[in-house]
C-alpha cells in the first residue's frame, strides 16, 4: 500500500513527520524538491537504498545524489571539501547545484555505486528540507519514476510509475524549475561539468572560470566518456518515437512539415513540441513555453502527455543552447536517443 499525503500549506507540514518516521525504519518516501520528484531512502541504510535500486529497476552502478537540510552535512559525507566548493555552497545551496566530492567512509557503497565519490546538493524546497531535517539522517533520493522514463514533475507522475511500490508519495503540487539539477565533478581538476541542470553553465563558471563540459553532454553517448554512470542510460523516454529538430527557426519549421507530410502518407499519428505559436498540421500540437524557464517546467509533463495521446512520432523543436538552453537540449537529445536533425 501507498500512501499519498496531499500538503499545500505549512499547516498541512505535521503530515512530514509521518514521513520521516517511515524514512527512519528504511522506507521509501518520493517527495516534490524544486527541481523534479525524488525517491527518497535513509543514505546510510543499505537495504533502504537497495529498494530504491529494485522499485525504480535503476542499474546498480547508477549513483544516487544525497540529499541535505543543512550545510554543514557536507563534511560528515565527504572527506575533501575544497575550498572553492564552500564558495559554490555559499552562492547556490540550497539550489539545483549537485556537487560530486570525495565520500567519507558512513556513506555505504550501495549509494555510491561502488565509486569513491559521492554527489551531495540541499534542495530548495521546504517540505524537501523539513522532510530531511525531521528524518535526521541523509537522504539518498535519484528522480522518482521508473528507471529510462521521463523523470517525475508532479504527484501524479509518480503514482504512474510506482504506486504500490513504495511507502508514501508527498504531493505538494508541480515542482517549480522542472528539470534535475546541474551535477559538477569536483574531484577533477579543473572541474567538469557532468549533467546541465537547473544552475547554468555561466553562473557557474563566474565562481569556476576553469569549468569544463563533459563531451558527452552535447554529443552521443560515448563508451569512454562515462564518467557519471547516469550517462551511458537510456534517458527520459517517453514511449514513441522522438526526433528533435534543431537550427534556425524558419529551417526548423520547414523541416517539421516535410517530416508531417511523409509520416502522414504512413498513416503515423504525429505529436508536436513547439516553442512558438506557429502551427503545424499534426494531430498533437504541444506549445511548451517560449521562456527557457517556461520550457523547462513543461518539458517532462509534456513527454509524458505525448505517451497518454498515443502518438507514434514526437518531433521536438530545439532551442538555443545559452543558459537552461543546455539542459533542455540535453534533455530534449536524450529523450530522442540522440535522434536529432540539424537544419
Ligand atoms: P538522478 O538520480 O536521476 O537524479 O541522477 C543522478 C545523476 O547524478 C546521475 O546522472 C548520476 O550518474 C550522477 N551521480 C550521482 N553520484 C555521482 C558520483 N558519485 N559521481 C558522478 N556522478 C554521480
Ligand atoms: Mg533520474
Amino acid at each position: 500500500m501507498t500512501k499519498i499525503l496531499k500538503i499545500r500549506n505549512e499547516s498541512d507540514f505535521e503530515k512530514i513527520r509521518i514521513a520521516a518516521s517511515v524514512i527512519k525504519k528504511g522506507g521509501l518516501v518520493a517527495f516534490p524538491t524544486e527541481t523534479v520528484y525524488g525517491l527518497g531512502a535513509n543514505a546510510l541504510d543499505v537495504n533502504a537504498v537497495k529498494r530504491i535500486f529494485e522499485v525504480k529497476k535503476r542499474p546498480l552502478d547508477n549513483p544516487i545524489i544525497v540529499h541535505i537540510a543543512n550545510k554543514m552535512e557536507i563534511y560528515q559525507l565527504s572527506r575533501d571539501v575544497p575550498s572553492y566548493a564552500k564558495k559554490l555552497i555559499k552562492k547556490f545551496w540550497p539550489g539545483p547545484l549537485t556537487l560530486v566530492l570525495k565520500k567519507a567512509e558512513i556513506v555505504p557503497k550501495i549509494t555510491c555505486a561502488n565509486l569513491d565519490t559521492i554527489a551531495i546538493r540541499m534542495p530548495d524546497n521546504k517540505i524537501a528540507l523539513t522532510l530531511i531535517k525531521e528524518a535526521g539522517v541523509p537522504i539518498a533520493a535519484p528522480s522518482a519514476n521508473l528507471a529510462g522514463k521521463p523523470s517525475p514533475t508532479s504527484a501524479q507522475h509518480v503514482i504512474q510509475d510506482l504506486y504500490g511500490k513504495i511507502d508514501i508519495i508527498i504531493d505538494g503540487g508541480p515542482t517549480r524549475i522542472g528539470i534535475e539539477s546541474t551535477v559538477i565533478n569536483l574531484t577533477a581538476s579543473p572541474p567538469v561539468l557532468l549533467r546541465p541542470g537547473g544552475i547554468t553553465f555561466e553562473q557557474l563558471r563566474k565562481f569556476l572560470p576553469k569549468l569544463g563540459i563533459h563531451p558527452s553532454i552535447k554529443g552521443e553517448f560515448l563508451k569512454e566518456h562515462a564518467i557519471s554512470p547516469g550517462m551511458k542510460y537510456r534517458h527520459y523516454a517517453p514511449s514513441a518515437e522522438m526526433v528533435v529538430i534543431e537550427g534556425e527557426h524558419r529551417n526548423v519549421r520547414r523541416k517539421i512539415n516535410e517530416l508531417v507530410q511523409i509520416y502522414k502518407k504512413k498513416k503515423k499519428r504525429i505529436g508536436i513540441i513547439t516553442t512558438s505559436e506557429f502551427s503545424y498540421d499534426a494531430d498533437v500540437i504541444k506549445f511548451i513555453g517560449k521562456t527557457p524557464a517556461s520550457i523547462a517546467k513543461n518539458l517532462f509533463r509534456t513527454l509524458r502527455e505525448m505517451d497518454d495521446e498515443k502518438v507514434d512520432l514526437i518531433i521536438a523543436e530545439g532551442v538555443k543552447e545559452d543558459g537552461l538552453g543546455l539542459a533542455i537540449m540535453n534533455r530534449l537529445r536524450k529523450a530522442s536517443s540522440f535522434n536529432v536533425i540539424n537544419v
